[in-house]
């Protein structure tokens, strides 16, 4: 099942943006080494960032330890440290992807913050059945990723700047549409997130309305529910409870049933 799910995500991926990332089956064939049996460094990268890729994927595996209680998915990483090399794999834009267990990161994406966003793609998908994964809305998925990865780009200051800004973004309501990855990436498209470079070379702040307006809606739910009620949150799920039924009664099924999993998340400790 779990070989499914990786098959389907990698066609699903490469429908939308070519077969580029299918040589991730066969990393060595296209300039990338193994520095341990599941991390692959582009050929000529230093040891300083050799030591800065491990140091990162410790720090993001105590954060998707943070909010699942553990981990239980192994994802290989792929590190480019040049554009190039992103790009030949099939990362055209971002800064790092995932397909299915196999995250690729550009060399801007070369922190614990963009590793710990994929990886929680990985480990979501790890712990629902194929079913629930397939039903699972995209908006939930990454707003559960960018609440982990605590990256700047997507935080609650960047979401405050929006609001002040008066910078268009996604109503509560329309967020909940963005079920499928067409609808998302239709929305990031809509809200100018792939305009960046673009504004960047007449000086304007990066905006991420969509991203940033998930992490808003997310981060309160993970802090009421815990890792606990996280973990119910994905058996019901998987027992074939609807998404919308489960998302609106997981705060108050954690307060009834178990008071003390009504904790925040575990403190993550300091690098
Ligand atoms: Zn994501």
């Amino acid at each position: 099942m779990r070989y499914l799910k990786i098959i389907v995500i990698l066609l699903s991926v490469s429908l939308i943006g070519g077969c580029s990332n299918l040589k991730l089956l066969a990393p060595e064939s296209f300039g990338l080494s193994p520095i341990t049996h599941n991390i692959y460094v582009e050929d000529g990268a230093d040891e300083g960032t050799k030591a800065k890729l491990r140091g990162a994927i410790e720090e993001a595996e105590s954060a998707i330890r943070a909010t699942y209680g553990d981990v239980k998915s192994r994802p290989s990483v792929y590190a480019c440290i040049s554009e190039d090399c992103y790009k030949s794999f099939g990362g055209m834009g971002s800064r790092a992807k995932v397909y299915g267990d196999r995250i690729l990161l550009s060399p801007r994406g070369l922190n614990w913050h963009f590793l710990a966003h994929e990886w929680s793609h990985a480990e979501m998908s790890t712990r629902l059945t194929f079913t629930a994964w397939w039903r699972m809305p995209q908006w939930f998925d990454e707003g559960v990723a960018v609440a982990i990865s605590e990256a700047p780009e997507h935080s609650e200051s960047h979401w405050q700047f929006l609001v002040v800004a008066n910078i268009p973004r996604p109503t509560r309501e329309e967020l909940h549409t963005f079920k499928s990855l067409r609808q998302w990436l239709d929305a990031v498209h809509r809200y100018g997130e792939d305009k960046n470079i673009e504004r960047k070379a007449k000086g304007e702040p990066e905006i991420r309305p969509v991203y940033a307006t998930a992490g808003h809606e997310l981060r309160p739910w993970l802090a009421k529910v815990g890792s606990h009620g996280l973990l119910a949150f994905i058996a019901r799920l998987n027992g074939g409870e609807e998404f919308e039924s489960a998302y609106q009664t997981a705060n108050i099924a954690v307060e009834r049933d178990t008071p003390q999993a009504a904790l925040p998340l575990a403190t993550r400790p300091s690098p």
